[in-house]
């Protein structure tokens, strides 16, 4: 049987993930924004957390750890390990963990802060990137450089095309809008403005989405696209400076 993956808004924007392994009755959790709406869809489910997955150590995305922990084994960055909750299993980059008979690698995606990680599951297609690559965006730099974060997203943007990226915020409508700016001539991008406008009058979700579309539309995946680099007068500069003056002007908008 598939694992099942489930969704779970938190706080004002923040989204947390089950991922249920029926056989084994295995359930891991990537990121605790918090602990009630988590607590709540595990009761309706019946389900009993056996792991939690940190991405970093942002309080929107470690705060209901110490509620949610018992009985559960907490897993996030060696690099990181001073500023997260108590971790049962510290991984770095090249690292991998096994999840409910799945692989589970680990890659460092530090920008947002140094010590961030993304976790991917080839089996089933799932990586869990925090406010690393994020719905036509990305994490804002706190902690790293654009050079940094730029690696970062080429290391996910690199994963097969129908990877489901589960990322930590809904802010995909305020990101598409900034992305038009820099991207206007993006039929890609503005079909999926649509979508976007569609799911949220729905009260829908824009989380997940697939790296292909990302990679379609999201500008911080674009430094390599001659209309965008056109649009900002950067044919000729190398891809990071492209992403960095597209992370600066996302950050003026
Ligand atoms: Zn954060
Ligand atoms: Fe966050």
């Amino acid at each position: 049987m598939p694992l099942e993956l489930v969704t779970i808004p938190c706080r004002s924007d923040n989204y947390a993930f089950l991922v249920h392994d029926a056989a084994s009755g295995q359930t891991a959790l990537f990121d605790a924004p918090e602990t009630a709406p988590i607590r709540a869809e595990l009761d309706a489910r019946g389900w009993t957390l056996s792991h939690i997955f940190l991405t970093h150590h942002h309080p929107d995305h470690v705060e209901g750890v110490a509620d949610l922990r018992a009985g559960a084994e907490v897993i996030g960055a060696t690099d990181d390990a001073a500023r997260l909750p108590p971790l049962d299993h510290a991984l770095r980059e090249g690292d991998s963990f096994t999840f409910a008979g799945e692989e589970v690698r680990v890659f460092d995606v530090s920008g947002h802060t140094v010590g961030h990680i993304a976790f991917y599951m080839p089996g089933p297609g799932f990586a869990f990137t925090g406010d690393s690559l994020m719905a036509l965006g990305c994490g804002r730099l706190f902690e790293g450089t654009p050079e940094q974060m730029h690696e970062s997203l080429g290391k996910l943007a690199a994963l097969p095309d129908d990877t489901l990226i589960c990322s930590g915020h809904e802010y995909t409508k305020s990101n598409g809008k900034f992305a038009l700016t820099v991207d206007p001539d993006n039929e890609a991008l503005k079909a999926r403005m649509d979508d976007i406008a569609r799911l949220r009058e729905a009260g829908e979700f824009t989380v997940p989405s697939t790296l292909a579309l990302e990679k379609a539309t999201n500008p911080f995946l674009r430094a390599d696209d001659p209309s965008l680099r056109a649009q900002l007068g950067m044919q000729d500069a190398p891809e990071a400076q492209v992403f960095a003056e597209t992370r600066r002007r996302k950050d003026a908008f």
